[in-house]
């Protein structure tokens, strides 16, 4: 009958055989459609690509072993010694280490900026070049938007590829904008159960082909069990998504009001410094909220051991709602000076909103403040 299953089957194989010694000869060169060994494709990873670059709004993907490798793919495909990589102090940290230590070594120079100063962008690209500009919007972990119009106009006016780690925006929000690479961990809303680590380079030709070269010299591909579970994911992709920002939305206006917070930082909320910025670039604000909690660091501490329903680990977009210390997590890397223009403090959390009833998520919140300072 020729027909097809709803779901994509999961090829949980390594090899695939030849029945011609002359399919291996056009399948090596192109000419034939195949599949050979799964380190350099196979059908249920390529199911997953080609979704993940519809949805991005791009020609073409590459889906690898994690977040962090789809960055260093990215960073080692395009990048030779001598080269600039302008990348900001508001930025998830192993993209940061990444850069000042192993890239370094190598002989990549690097500047770390500041996102939310796009001036100091523009006059250090006008007085050296760069060969890549990577950033992220809204940030990890402070959830600062950056202004991607300028940002792109900046960057290629002085010729540097633009890259932007789209993890916290998701795959529906700024596929608008002349970005040439877009990057994201899938641990987070595509897998969306916080039970796979993967990642994503998405691009148009031909440049996904010169990543793509570089992807199969380091080999840091994606097993098909867990392409199958991202495929899975996907499926409620947009479902959760919305829920977690509806929750997010309401969590952080309590929050907001709430005499034991300090400070609030969601998109979402006029009173956040680029909150037009993101009305304008966003379709919605995400379900990360960054908050400090009143008090000293020990009163943190004490707030995050009174939670029962959220849970105190890394990560974001799952089902659960998560919640980060932010400074222990996502600033041993900086200088006092970066640490002061990242604005995260010894009280700063990230709170990563699931997709529970916000009503059960905001009582977990009010009995922990509660208690934080007793
Ligand atoms: C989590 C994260 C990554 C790394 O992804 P992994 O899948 O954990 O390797 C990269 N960038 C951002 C913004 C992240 O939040």
């Amino acid at each position: 009958m020729g027909n097809h299953p709803l779901v994509d089957p999961l090829y949980q194989t390594a090899k695939f055989r030849f029945e011609r010694f002359s399919d291996i000869e056009s399948t090596l060169s192109g000419q034939l459609q195949g599949f050979f060994y799964s380190r350099i494709s196979n059908p249920t990873v390529r199911s997953l690509e080609m979704l993940l670059a519809k949805l991005q709004g791009r020609d073409d993907g590459i889906a690898l072993a994690s977040g962090v490798a789809a960055l260093n793919t990215l960073f080692l495909s395009v990048l030779s010694p001598g080269d600039e990589v302008i990348v900001f102090v508001q930025s998830y940290k192993p993209t940061r280490t990444f850069v000042r230590g192993l890239l370094a070594r190598f002989g990549i120079k690097y500047r770390v900026l500041s996102l939310t100063d796009p001036a100091s962008l523009e006059s250090e690209l006008k007085s050296r070049p760069a060969r890549l500009v990577l950033f992220e919007s809204p940030s990890n972990p402070m959830l600062r938007i950056a202004n991607i119009e300028r940002l792109v106009s900046d960057a290629k006016a002085a010729g540097a590829i633009t890259a932007l780690d789209n993890t916290f925006a998701g795959f529906h929000n700024h596929g608008q904008f002349e970005i040439d690479v877009f990057i994201h961990s899938l641990s987070k809303f595509a897998g969306g159960h916080g039970d796979a680590i993967g990642g994503a380079i998405i691009a148009n030709k031909p440049l996904i082909d010169t990543i793509r070269a570089t992807h199969f010299d380091l080999g840091a591909c994606m097993d098909p069990h867990s392409a199958y579970l991202f495929l899975r994911g996907m499926k409620t992709y947009t479902l959760r998504f919305r829920q977690q920002c509806e929750n997010a939305r309401k969590v952080a206006a309590w929050l907001e009001k709430n005499p034991s917070v300090e400070r609030v930082l969601y998109p979402g909320l006029p009173s956040h410094p680029e909150h037009g910025l993101a009305k304008k670039q966003m379709k919605d604000f995400g379900s990360v909220i960054a908050f400090d909690v009143k008090g000293d660091r020990s009163q943190m501490i004490r707030f995050l051991e009174e939670l029962k329903l959220i849970s105190v680990t890394a990560s974001l977009g799952s089902t659960d709602s998560l919640i980060a210390p932010s400074h222990l997590f996502y600033a041993g890397d900086l200088t006092e000076d970066e640490r002061q223009t990242s604005g995260i403090s010894p009280t700063t959390v990230r709170l990563a909103i699931g997709i529970e009833h916000p009503d059960d998520l905001i009582a977990d919140l009010e009995q922990a403040l509660q208690n934080h300072s007793v």
